[in-house]
């Protein structure tokens, strides 16, 4: 088959789709191949806290979605054991907001459409001959296996379960988290400024997920509003709910060769398929994005004499990606130890830690600038 296109991307996720724009848009001619069925189950029930990197990513190819959509977070509120709390405010650090909550099937349809009016990118259901190959199929990602790259994996003994919710209160623009008794409820705000729509983020054991998903509506709702103590007020299920099993992955190679339609070719993994965090910082798709700048940065910036699969532009790539993983995902990790720990003497230093922390404004503002990808 005779070899038409730069780079061929397995996989039409997010990161997938914006990877193709941003190539697209430096002239290089690109195959995407999507699955035939991403989201069998009907529309994606997430949103994701999406930062300021991101943002402008999105946006420079103009598919970052309308305010309704996208969801500036003003506040943010993480409660935990015995009520140390910790807060987070965007005005006195001088931005428009610490994130933006994003509604996930939106943005996938905003991309969709954008990739359609991109003449160099032709959508294909094979994959197809290309100087590089770029893998950004997910997490269970087929061809990872395939390229013979491990996935070291830590399975956490939770399992997110995800839905929209209705309070009576409005959100006022606050993205709220309580840790406690080793489960994380996140209650995102969505619809806009003056919403009252939430998603939902609820990781617990994989026991207790099985519950949540077989309860009623009504015994769903009212087991929500004991873990999120009322904090919006009443609630109402507005989505069918859906779960995740939740791990730390991380590919032991994000770059290298293989033999394809008889040919040596290079390829490298992105998104889901290089890294899994814990979703309880928001981190996974950002990291994704933030793999999707850095390697067009470095195809864009390659010498002229260059081609696209030099494995010195590539091993660049892998070296910059691992070490944001190994930050982002390390202090996630770290978090989700730290708050699964069921021992009183764990509750305590948690508490005080909390508290110190957030009377220490300078640090505070240190981490929520990092969080924002800045
Ligand atoms: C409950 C939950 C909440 C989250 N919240 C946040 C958040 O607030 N902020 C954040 O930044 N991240 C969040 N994440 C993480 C985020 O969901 C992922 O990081 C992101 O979806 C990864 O995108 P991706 O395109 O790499 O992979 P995916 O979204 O998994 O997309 C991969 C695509 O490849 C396709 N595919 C798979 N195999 C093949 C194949 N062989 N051939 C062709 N196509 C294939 C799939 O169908 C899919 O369309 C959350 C995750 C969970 C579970």
């Amino acid at each position: 088959m005779a070899q038409t296109y730069d780079i061929c991307i397995r996989g039409a996720g997010i990161v997938g789709r914006t990877l193709a724009l941003h190539l697209a848009a430096k002239r290089l001619k690109v195959a995407l191949v999507e699955a035939t069925t991403s989201h069998p189950s009907g529309p994606d029930v997430r949103a994701y806290a999406l930062n300021a990197r991101s943002r402008q990513l999105l946006e420079a190819i103009r598919c970052w979605p309308a305010d309704a959509h996208a969801t500036p977070v003003l506040h943010m509120a993480v409660v935990a054991d015995a009520d140390a709390q910790v807060h987070f405010d965007a005005a006195p650090q001088g931005i428009d907001a610490l994130n933006w909550i994003v509604d996930v099937p939106v943005l996938e349809q905003q991309l969709a459409q954008a990739v359609q009016f991109q003449p160099l990118i032709s959508v294909v259901d094979t994959p197809q001959p290309a100087t590089l190959t770029v893998v950004c199929e997910g997490r269970a990602s087929t061809t990872r296996d395939e390229f013979g790259v491990d996935f070291e994996t830590h399975r956490y003994a939770q399992t997110a379960v995800a839905a929209r919710v209705e309070s009576s209160l409005p959100h006022q623009q606050t993205a709220r988290q309580w840790f406690s008794e080793g489960e994380v409820t996140a209650l995102l705000p969505m619809q806009g400024q003056e919403g009252n729509f939430h998603a939902l983020v609820w990781s617990v054991s994989p026991e207790r997920a099985q519950a949540l998903m077989q309860h009623t509506d009504l015994e769903f709702t009212n087991a929500l509003q004991t873990a999120t103590r009322m904090a919006v007020g009443t609630l109402r299920l507005a989505s069918s709910r859906a779960s995740w099993t939740l791990q730390h992955a991380v590919a032991t190679r994000w770059t290298g060769t293989t033999t394809l339609d008889g040919h040596r070719r290079a390829w490298v993994l992105a998104g889901d398929a290089a890294h899994n965090v814990h979703p309880l910082a928001g981190q996974g798709l950002n990291l994704g994005l933030g793999d999707v700048a850095e390697l067009v940065q470095v195809l864009d910036t390659r010498g002229y004499w260059r081609p696209v699969d030099d494995m010195r532009l590539l091993r660049r790539y892998e070296r910059a990606r691992k070490a944001a993983f190994a930050v982002v995902g390390g202090s996630g990790n770290s978090l989700q130890q730290l708050f699964a720990h069921p021992h009183a003497w764990a509750e305590n230093a948690r508490s005080w830690g909390m508290r110190g922390f957030d009377r220490c404004t300078p640090l505070k503002h240190w981490v929520a600038r990092q969080a924002m990808g800045l």
